[in-house]
């Protein structure tokens, strides 16, 4: 489709493929700078995504036009194994930290002693709550980008941060040939909300705050993960010799001209009372920002009082972060109740009398654990303190232990599940107890069919997750297979079923017998196979009754199968009842092995070989390579033995790999060789 669509465009334009590549790149540069700097799309995602391809198309075809600033390259897919540690050309300093007004007039008086009677303006920012980073341009482009580290030196993160849209690759304008910027690595609050309503979807704890999420991104050695995380990146300060800046505003401006995302709240102040008024409307807008922010950061405008200050050993004398007051209350804790997810999962949630924190009106809040209430001596009926801080959920940070009332009982954890009574459990290291009652207990039960039923499952309209709960209650289902015996006679007489919605139903859930099995597999609901887990069971096993006969040792050769989920796909089908309910949805026609299309692809080729991918390569991405490893019967090693059958070998392979495989004569084979070996058509 690709290839029809790529021929109308040469014939049309009678371009040559590097002046089509170059296109491109520019249009998509552009449509990336509208969408991720400056919030102002111009096209659809859908014609963008098509351009992308087309761009994708041409640059596998042309590796030789290959350019370390393409916008393709913002889909990741390159691994780091280890971080390289890089010396910041210039340190990056802390700040001075001030609580209230006084500090900081006693700051403003500290810098006119120094200054003499010159004027003194100052440019107000908000402090991003993020991750530091500090990127490096030359010549217009990105070389390099690395964390804060100890300020000396830090992790080059370079391929991940490439991923981040709002990040230029390359620069636009009048820009100076080689220097530094820094800013925040910032994870928004919308984005963050919904990779933990995806987490929970899975059955794997979220994420607790924005910040820490956003640090750890950056070292995840898979960038295509890193791409698929909403981050943003927001610029505050240039260095770098003879860049014709003279002030702290000019210096913003700049940036927001040669590409870079840089929030317009920043204000040009002459006084202290100005900051003081900045510093007091956004402690109370703060939470109208898409983001995190912790505090307003001041700095001496002018670029040469900065240089007459100078540095103290920690931080500059010319900036000053006023830290806003991190918003909390106290308000007493009526009731401790527990909650149980679909996967058993008990979580304590505070009850509390409602009380106003940072704009809204907070009347539960999360106590994660038992050793949670343990550490705090948390007690129903204490006054306790409640915080709104990166988390979206408030939390319970202590106990006014004044207020604490005579009669005053330690909570006991309970040792039942409040739904079904059944003895709760806790296993070696899990912080949660668990309620092991897989089948008799009501919201882990809706919570399977809810999930099964769910966009990213079966996908089938027609029926909520309150009608799911209805259904349950009326004894009309029990498990998932259930639904497909479900008639229309059934489910007209209960509450708010008309004739049609009860029509619309049925016929929903017989429309997702053509879900893929790679869905049903994710629909299931087996702890730990998210999405792209049950992608990767899928194509392995191609079948549900090679998965269910699978070892746990089998599955973990399976790569990035870990040992706990072997474990929980073993358990899973170990499980009787799961294999029953499994044998019936296949009676009614759900699809339990890859369709003739998917296994077109496949073949036993490297059946019984172990291979190793190393470097950087060129024509298929390391994902795609170790997916045709294993779409061919291969599996995928991540260190070379006597036991790999081939080492492919890219472009930048350590020296000390290629030894120690020539060491062990593993055959040392191109990626060229390998695609001929599996795939003729392919060349
Ligand atoms: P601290 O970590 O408390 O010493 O604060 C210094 C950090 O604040 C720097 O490393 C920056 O990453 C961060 N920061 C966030 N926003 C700004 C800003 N507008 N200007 C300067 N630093 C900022
Ligand atoms: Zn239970």
């Amino acid at each position: 489709m690709h290839h029809v669509g790529l021929e109308n465009i040469f014939n049309f334009h009678k371009m040559t493929p590097e002046q089509e590549i170059e296109s491109l790149r520019k249009e998509l540069r552009e449509h990336n700078h509208n969408y991720y700097v400056l919030d102002d799309p111009t096209i659809s995602d859908f014609d963008f995504d098509m351009k992308l391809k087309a761009l994708q198309v041409l640059e596998e075809k042309y590796p030789e036009f290959q350019d370390p600033t393409s916008p393709t390259l913002r889909v990741g897919g390159r691994v780091t194994k280890n971080f390289e540690t890089v010396v910041h050309d210039y340190r990056m300093y802390s700040l001075d930290n001030s609580y209230s007004k006084e500090d900081l007039e006693d700051w403003e008086k500290r810098i006119q002693r120094i200054l003499g009677d010159a004027e003194v303006a100052f440019t107000c920012e908000l402090k991003y709550d993020g991750a530091s980073i500090s990127l490096t341009y030359e010549k217009g482009e990105l070389v390099r980008a690395v964390t804060r580290g100890d300020g000396f030196q830090g992790d080059a993160v370079t391929t991940n941060v490439k991923t981040i849209k709002a990040v230029p690759l390359i620069l636009k304008g009048n820009y100076p040939d080689k220097f530094d910027i820094r800013g925040e690595i910032v994870l928004p609050f919308e984005g963050f909300a919904k990779m933990n309503a995806e987490r929970v979807e899975n059955g794997e704890e979220p994420y607790m705050n924005p910040r820490n999420t956003a640090a750890g991104s950056l070292k995840l050695q898979d960038s295509a993960i890193v791409a698929q995380r909403p981050l943003d990146c927001l610029l505050y300060g240039i260095v770098g010799r003879n860049t014709g800046i003279s002030s702290q505003w000019e210096m913003l401006e700049n940036a927001r001209k040669w590409g870079f995302k840089v929030p317009n709240v920043a204000k040009l102040c002459t006084s202290t009372s100005e900051v003081m008024a900045f510093v007091e409307h956004w402690d109370k807008h703060r939470h109208d920002l898409p983001y995190e922010t912790d505090g307003v950061v001041v700095k001496v405008n002018s670029i040469q009082q900065q240089d007459e200050l100078g540095f103290t050993s920690k931080s500059p004398r010319w900036a000053m972060a006023y830290k806003f007051k991190a918003e909390q209350v106290s308000t007493q804790l009526n009731e401790i109740t527990y909650q149980v997810g679909r996967t058993g999962a008990i979580t304590p949630v505070a009850n509390l009398k409602p009380v106003l924190l940072a704009g809204t009106t907070v009347k539960r809040a999360s106590l994660h654990n038992a050793d949670q209430i343990a550490k705090f001596d948390i007690r129903e009926g204490d006054t306790v303190f409640v915080e709104k801080g990166g988390e979206i959920i408030p939390k319970i940070i202590g106990v006014d232990f004044a207020k604490r009332p005579q009669n005053s009982q330690a909570t006991e954890y309970i040792d039942h599940c409040p739904e079904c009574g059944t003895e709760l459990e806790r296993t070696e290291g899990d912080a949660k107890h668990y309620c092991p009652n897989y089948y008799g207990c009501p919201p882990q039960i809706t919570g399977r069919i809810q999930h099964y039923i769910s966009r990213k499952a079966m996908d089938i309209e027609g029926i909520g997750g309150e009608t799911v709960e209805l259904l349950f209650k009326e004894g009309l289902i029990k498990n998932y297979a259930d639904l497909y015996t479900l008639t229309k006679e059934q489910i007209l007489p209960l509450e708010r079923m008309a004739d049609k919605s009860a029509e619309n139903l049925i016929e929903g859930i017989s429309e997702s017998v053509k879900i893929p099995f790679e869905r049903v597999l994710f629909a299931l609901g087996i702890r730990f196979v998210g999405e792209t887990v049950a992608k990767k069971l899928a194509r392995a096993y191609k079948n549900i009754d090679a998965l269910m006969s699978a070892s746990q040792e089998e599955l973990t050769a399976v790569n990035e199968i870990g040992e706990r989920i072997a474990q929980s796909v073993v358990e899973f089908f170990e499980n009787s009842a799961n294999r029953e309910i499994v044998s019936r949805l296949a009676t009614y026609g759900i699809q339990f092995s890859l369709s003739e299309q998917q296994l077109e692809n496949q073949t036993d080729t490297l059946k019984g070989m172990t291979i190793v991918v190393s470097g950087v390569f060129e024509t298929l991405g390391r994902d795609e390579l170790k997916q045709m490893i294993e779409n061919n019967g291969g599996k995928v090693g991540s260190s070379i033995s006597s036991k790999t059958a081939y080492l492919i070998a890219g472009d930048k392979m350590g020296p000390s790999k290629r030894k120690k495989a020539e060491n062990l004569k593993v055959p040392i084979i191109s990626e060229e060789d390998f695609i001929e070996m599996v795939d003729k058509r392919l060349y």
